[in-house]
């Protein structure tokens, strides 16, 4: 392979555009602690443990010169990606280690339901508002990343408010069973993000069939992320996503590193 004149001087363009500041980085990731809310199952399904982690040494006995700690926590805790085979419709497809990596990096288009999640958490994305944002902005691009902004982030430093547990059922935004079916098998898409605990609503395990976003699009060889941060510092269109799990091997899912590349002129925080 050889780089063209052409895609050099693009690379540096973008190296100066960003030395400039007319493209910003926007870190979509919520920190990760012991404080990061965890998706929280009912009986009988096993949960996945919040964040700890102990100490190996501290500046002391241990490692005079150096700190260092092991953790614990589970491959869906925090800000994380969704790989095939996390889902049984997916589970002879890609664990996270042989995600390729051009499928991590794309084109991000921005829905903002974040209006219509603060009047109804039980908000859910329609293929009508699909098609709406479609005949806007243009066709969900191929190879590309959907970010669902429902406002959710600015829950996330409170376990209770982030997963608005009520009478027992789970009251958080996502796309209804159809629109996972039509942005899984007629988008070019290649992954949903959210700023939920996990891609499906709070109420999908009622849904036909259950868990659709899950279900669609792992199912799909497509992916999730999940506990988005930042969205509304991003355009509808025009920036571009890029996703950072860990390559682990034979996993299901990872803590990831979510960032976006964002024109600066774009409409941001004031
Ligand atoms: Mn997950």
């Amino acid at each position: 392979m050889s780089s063209s004149p052409q895609s050099l001087n693009l690379l540096g363009e973008i190296a100066g555009a960003l030395a400039s500041g007319a493209v910003r980085i926007v870190d979509l990731t919520q920190p990760l602690s012991e404080r990061t809310p965890v998706l929280q199952l009912p009986e009988p399904f096993a949960n996945t443990p919040p964040l700890s982690r102990r100490d190996l040494s501290r500046y002391d006995d241990a490692g005079p010169a150096w700190a260092w700690s092991v953790l614990e926590l589970g491959e869906h805790t925090g800000t994380h990606f969704d790989a095939p085979i996390h889902w049984i419709t997916g589970r002879d497809g890609q664990d996270v280690a042989s995600v390729p990596p051009e499928r991590l990096i794309g084109p991000a288009v921005v829905i903002d339901k974040s209006a219509e999640a603060a009047a109804d958490p039980d908000y859910l994305l329609t293929v009508d508002d699909v098609r709406a944002f479609e005949a806007e902005h243009g066709p969900l691009p191929e190879g590309g990343w959907l970010l669902l902004r429902t406002g959710w982030d600015a829950r996330a430093d409170d376990q209770d408010a982030f997963l608005n547990v009520e009478d027992g059922r789970s009251r958080t935004p996502g796309p209804d069973a159809e629109c996972a079916r039509y942005l899984a098998h007629e988008t070019a898409i290649v992954g949903i993000g959210v700023e939920t605990v996990g891609t499906d609503a709070g109420s999908a395990g009622g849904f036909e069939p259950p868990f659709p976003v899950h279900g669609y699009f792992l199912g799909a060889g497509k992916y999730g992320v999940t506990q988005l941060a930042n969205l509304a510092e991003l355009p509808p269109t025009g920036s571009i996503i890029i996703v950072a799990p860990l390559r682990l091997v034979d996993g299901t899912g990872s803590p990831a590193r979510v960032l976006a590349l964002v024109p600066s002129t774009s409409a941001s925080p004031t």
